[in-house]
């Protein structure tokens, strides 16, 4: 499904292209650097579908990439380009983004070829319950082996689909709500999952905006506040980070794209008013307050500060990388820069905050999700209860660094109270979520300063979780 032109590799063959300059700069036993690079399998299925008098046909795959760690995780896409080399790209991401951010999870994805809007709620389901069917049948769909979640056209209500086919044909497992996530609140879903991906793209940035040394190495100053944001694509992941960004944090939403053009406003454009217009009329055509031009792709190219591409991938490519002028991006979709447009942004000092972490916050949330499925048990009840015990510890703890931090206290504001104090569901996520893109962002920025040969932080984020995924499968023998 890339966008790319046709004189770059394939979206597999940039992912392997970035491992591959990670690891010219790293010290792996010979074989072992192969063994991760690979896609251990993919699966396809043909199946057919009765729907209005006859049968169709669909395809489908669940690719998995490493078993380093199992269950294996990465979601479920729906769209009509999908194919093998898109969907063994996608699970070597989740391979790295797991490992980054320690989601104790190996990577795997799945995509089905179809357009979900050409098809009503009721044959959706009917065909979610059938390609649902086939991965169960082979433990491709299991709480301890393989756990899919929404990606790309699907959402809460295909997982509660999936979910409950997998109950249906597994009735005597207990744990059967763990075998997907992303669920409705009312299907053994968590808080905070649909705005998880958005909110850890917000908390990236936030954490990036914490370091003075990496906002200058963007040439850019200060904080998020006023920043000039460019959102490609409104979906869930582009709608909830713009949203945050510009009402939490001051960013002006200057450019929105979406498939059927862009809107652009050099005082910014107001994103619940955009999405609530592409929900009634299905695009942005036709939308009051802005300039609306056709060529959505060439708003990429416009002045801005932030560029946040939040839809498919390849839409960075050697066609257009010459004329991007924001000088950071922050992938919030999977792999939106391909190989050869980021050897020219590096060149051109362009920033690149890479996806296997900026776009992260889905899975980490999932991970918070597949534990409460598996421990029967609100997310919250227990770390209350070992907040409770820790208490005093806590606050003797916490009020040693307070005095040690002095002006620079480094946690969100509420974050001491609300650890104190013990938290709803939402909040243990969102603190959880924050706390989990901090850590990550500063491993990789550990490795991008202090290793002269690590030029950026794609690198320097697959060096971080190829070393994980290397000492796990070392660990195991291997
Ligand atoms: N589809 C999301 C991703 O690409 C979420 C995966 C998950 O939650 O397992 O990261």
């Amino acid at each position: 499904m890339s966008a790319a032109p046709v004189n770059e590799p394939t979206f597999r063959e940039s992912v392997d292209l970035m491992y591959n300059r990670a690891v010219a700069l790293m010290d792996l036993p010979p074989g072992l650097e192969e063994k991760i690079r690979v896609c251990n399998a993919t699966y396809m299925v043909r199946f057919g579908v009765r729907l209005r008098g006859q049968i169709q046909t669909f395809v489908g795959y669940r690719s998995v990439h490493s078993e380093h760690m199992e269950p294996v995780k990465g979601g479920i896409r729906y769209a009509s380009a999908v194919d093998q080399d898109e969907v063994e790209a996608l699970a070597a991401l989740m391979t790295f983004k797991c490992a980054l951010v320690e989601a104790p999870f190996g990577g795997s994805k799945g995509g089905l070829c179809l357009d979900p809007r050409q098809y009503d709620q009721h044959e959706l389901e009917q065909i979610t319950r059938r390609f649902a069917y086939e991965l169960i049948k082979r433990d491709l769909i299991h709480p301890s082996q393989n756990v899919p979640a929404p990606d790309m056209g699907t959402g809460e209500r295909e997982m509660a689909w999936i979910a409950d086919q997998y109950a249906r044909m597994n009735t005597t497992d207990i744990n059967a709500r763990a075998c997907v996530t992303g669920k409705p609140l009312n299907a053994g879903g968590i808080a905070g999952r649909v705005e998880a991906t958005g909110r850890g793209v917000q908390y990236a940035l936030r954490e990036f905006f914490r370091h003075p040394e990496d906002i200058a190495a963007a040439g850019l100053e200060g904080s998020l506040d006023g920043k000039r944001v460019i959102v490609q694509g409104l979906g869930n992941v582009g709608y909830h980070a713009a949203k945050f960004l510009q009402s939490e944090d001051g960013c002006k939403i200057t450019g929105i794209i979406e498939h059927d053009g862009a809107l652009f406003s050099s005082g910014g454009l107001d994103v619940e008013k955009v999405r609530n217009w592409i929900i009634s009329h299905g695009g942005i055509t036709g939308y009051p307050d802005a300039n609306h031009t056709a060529e959505g792709t060439a708003v990429l190219e416009e002045e801005c500060d932030i560029l946040i591409p939040a839809a498919l991938e390849g839409v960075i490519n050697l066609s257009n990388a010459d004329q991007i002028k924001a000088k950071l991006i922050i992938e919030a979709a999977n792999g939106p820069v391909t190989a050869g447009a980021d050897d020219i942004l590096r060149d051109k000092g362009v920033v690149i905050i890479p996806d296997m972490y900026a776009n992260a916050g889905g899975v980490t949330v999932s991970y918070f999700e597949w534990v409460k499925n598996l421990s029967h048990i609100r997310f919250g009840r227990m770390q209350r209860r070992q907040e409770e015990a820790r208490h005093q510890l806590v606050v003797d703890e916490l009020e040693r660094i307070d005095e040690a931090m002095g002006e620079n206290w480094n946690l969100s504001p509420s974050f001491k109270d609300k650890y104190l104090k013990g938290a709803d569901e939402l909040e243990l996520v969102r603190s959880g979520l924050d706390d989990t893109m901090r850590t990550a962002y500063q491993s990789m920025r550990e490795v991008w300063h202090s290793r002269a040969d690590v030029k950026d932080l794609r690198t320097a984020a697959f060096i971080v979780a190829i070393e994980k995924v290397a000492k796990s499968y070392q660990a195991k023998g291997l």
